[in-house]
């Protein structure tokens, strides 16, 4: 019997992953599921995005391209930062990968050493720890309740950072809370970072585009310059441009030894990222945010609308969220009452989540998979009338307890 790797043994699967799979596969054998596990746009990518694919088929841009992506998409990425964000980079300073996923799989490659802490606020995207804990580090994650907005405050950076804290990671308008940090939020955190000079940040930056109110999004390098060498930006056009299946991420510092060393990880696996996928970001780069804008007027309607049903359903209790796609809610007392009427055996939320998805046929993904017990994610980047029903069925599920 051969033996795995150590290291393999220490990570899980995706829980997204697995429940989209497991979604997928209930609805093969013809049940009729509603999921609102994936964080996936239900728009079709648009149409000037996709006929630049084609061309780029047809002109045969089908070759290998630079590991760290053409200098067309690097040059689109560039512009993108000046124009959008302010920011400045050179061609060197910045890599495109499959996927924003990939772009930080990589950076926390070229930057941990065994036993390297990372700070990781909780809630969080679920895959930094199990990526950190691939690299050889050790994930420190940080409890920032529903009392907290789910944020991280300055006070508990400054109580959990070290001189091991080889990175920490911000990302807002956050995955799975959808909460958005105030410019005076970074700039307290950004002063605790200052005097930690060995300290990586990476702003996982993938909700950029999705912010309910009107308001110029910013993010730590706009607010402490100075500390622009170690803050690794991470952006991708899956979740603004619904460009989730095309794998483009791409990572920015002013840190070229550290760019290099992601692009050599690259060129020892992946080679490079797609070709024709590449081409279809530059015109999504190039082509700006006009056409996201159809898209987060229809992402601010459900959230208002998914907001609104959950505090109405007994036992649930969620917070407005200022940008991305999904609504994290409490469902702490909901989980007592079906334990208490026999309903799950088990007083957590992957039991609550396994209920709905068995009885109701409803797919959320647990709280407990982004590291807060009692908690449920559902999506709302799917259609109104997926989101009614799905809702419609976990109003169901509560009303009869
Ligand atoms: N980021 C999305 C989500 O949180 C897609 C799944 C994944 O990459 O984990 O649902």
């Amino acid at each position: 019997m051969s033996k795995l790797s150590k290291r393999v043994s220490l990570i899980k699967e995706s829980p997204t992953f697995a429940i989209i799979n497991k979604a997928a596969l209930m609805k093969k054998n013809g049940q009729n599921i509603i999921v609102l596990a994936a964080g996936e746009p239900d728009f079709d990518t648009p149409e000037h995005i996709k006929n630049a694919a084609i061309e780029a088929i047809k002109n045969g841009k089908t070759k290998y391209t630079p590991s760290s992506g053409t200098n067309e998409l690097k040059q689109a990425i560039v512009d993108k930062f000046k124009r959008e964000n302010n920011l400045n980079y050179s061609l060197d300073e910045v890599i495109a990968s499959n996927g924003g996923k990939h772009s930080i799989y990589n950076a926390l490659q070229a930057i941990i050493n065994p036993d390297d802490e990372v700070i990781i606020p909780a809630p969080y995207w679920v895959s930094y720890p199990d990526m950190v804990l691939l690299a050889g580090g050790k994930p420190i994650c940080i409890p920032c309740g529903i009392e907290d907005d789910f944020k991280l405050s300055a006070e508990k950076l400054s109580q959990a950072i070290t001189n091991k804290t080889r990175a920490i990671f911000i990302n807002s308008p956050s995955n799975p809370t959808g909460m958005l940090y105030t410019e005076s939020e970074l700039l307290a955190i950004a002063k605790v970072l200052k005097n930690y000079p060995d300290t990586f940040i990476i702003s996982d930056d993938l909700y950029e585009h999705l912010i309910f109110e009107k308001q110029q999004f910013k993010n730590l390098a706009n607010i402490m310059p100075e500390l622009q060498d170690r803050i690794i930006v991470i952006n991708g056009v899956s979740k603004a441009y619904s460009m989730t299946g095309w794998r483009i991420g791409y990572t920015a510092c002013n840190n070229k030894p550290l760019i290099k060393a992601m692009e050599t990880i690259q060129s020892q696996s992946t080679s490079n990222p797609c070709s024709i996928s590449q081409s279809a970001a530059v015109a999504a780069l190039n082509g700006g945010i006009a056409c996201v804008e159809p898209m987060l007027k229809e992402f601010i309607y459900r959230h208002e609308y998914a907001v609104k049903r959950i505090n109405n359903i007994p036992g649930l209790h969620c917070l407005k969220a200022q940008g991305a796609f999904y609504v994290f809610f409490d469902c702490s007392v909901a989980i007592d009452k079906l334990y208490n009427s026999k309903k799950i055996t088990e007083k957590t939320d992957l039991a609550f989540t396994n209920f709905l998805l068995e009885n109701y046929l409803v797919a959320g993904v647990p709280g407990s998979a982004f590291g807060l017990e009692n908690f449920m994610r559902i999506s709302f980047a799917t259609s109104m009338e997926e989101l009614k029903s799905g809702l419609d069925r976990i109003e169901q599920a509560l009303s009869n307890i």
